[in-house]
């Protein structure tokens, strides 16, 4: 059966049709629209183009890039601010006449992840959206666990342990809280880090290039942000203890993180070898959509 997954974004929804070995057969883009109305009808149109292309019948899976309540059947996204409080789950059935399945992004991801990516072949995989904000998923034998709040393996709003005064600056959450794990290692957080020691402003592919040239002050602020990475993953392998931790956004291209946290790590776990795997992200840009379509996958 091939698998069909719509990726809902802040300024595109893109469909794509994927053979069930991941090889993708169509895909499809229409700008995010401006009301609920149209929203549903741009998901009907990419579900109508995609089905004419690719034969493709059967249900669907779709991505949102926020917070979602399962049971309810709605989300909460930031910058589609139409969809909160909408029954979307249910009016995206009855509009596109099919059933419909939905997780939040960086569950899509994981999920891509442990079935043909990185974390493939692993029972238990926490997939970690590193970029300007923290996102994770929880998979256990190649289902999305949720939980009872959509909270499980969500790192994020977790205070960062064993806080060092050299970790860099203790800021607001949007949460409400200080100092949680999201705001410690997000990409804002590696420039937080940069300043407070260097005392200059620079973006986190600025200061990966400065120290890949040798910059002394980039290569001290980026081994502090892989000791705080390794606290970070403390909360996730005292909570989860996944077989693999996959990272993926854009701090999973700094090349040094994934021998530099594990070599860390194990000072600050009660076992001192940890033997959980910590790796890059196998899927490209299109992990989330590929994720939203293993949605249906059989046994899920
Ligand atoms: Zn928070």
């Amino acid at each position: 059966m091939v698998q069909i997954g719509l990726d809902i974004g802040g300024t595109k929804i893109v469909g794509a049709v994927f053979a069930p070995n991941g090889e993708k057969q169509a895909q499809r883009t229409q700008p995010t629209p401006s009301s609920y109305e149209d929203f549903l009808s741009a998901c009907r149109t990419l579900s109508r183009e995609l089905a004419e292309e690719t034969k493709m019948t059967g249900p669907l899976g779709v991505c949102f890039p926020g917070g979602i309540d399962y049971q309810a059947g709605t989300a909460e996204v930031a910058n589609i601010p139409y969809l909160n409080g909408k029954l979307v789950l249910r009016d995206l059935e009855k509009s596109l006449e099919r059933e419909v399945r939905f997780q939040n992004d960086a569950n899509c991801i994981a999920l891509a992840e442990s079935h043909d990516g990185a974390g493939q072949g692993a029972r238990s995989v926490l997939g970690i959206t590193l970029s300007t904000g923290v996102g994770s998923g929880y998979i256990v034998d190649g289902k999305v666990i949720n939980g009872a709040n959509g909270l499980a393996g969500e790192i994020g709003h977790l205070p960062l342990p064993f806080r060092e005064p050299e970790d860099g600056p203790v800021v607001d959450c949007f949460c409400g809280q200080k100092g949680c794990i999201e705001k410690s290692i997000c990409g804002g957080a590696l420039s937080r880090l940069y300043a407070f020691m260097t005392g200059r402003q620079a973006k986190p592919e600025e200061i990966a290039a400065l120290a890949s040239t040798g910059d002394s002050g980039a290569r001290a602020v980026l081994d502090r942000y892989y000791e705080v990475v390794a606290k970070a993953m403390i909360a996730a392998l005292h909570s989860f203890d996944p077989e693999v931790i996959v990272v993926t956004g854009g701090l999973s291209n700094l090349s040094a993180l994934f021998d530099e946290v594990p070599k860390r790590w194990g000072k600050y776990c009660v076992v001192k070898n940890p033997k959980t795997r910590f790796l890059k992200a196998a899927h490209g840009p299109l992990a989330s959509l590929r994720g939203a379509s293993l949605l249906w996958k059989e046994g899920m």
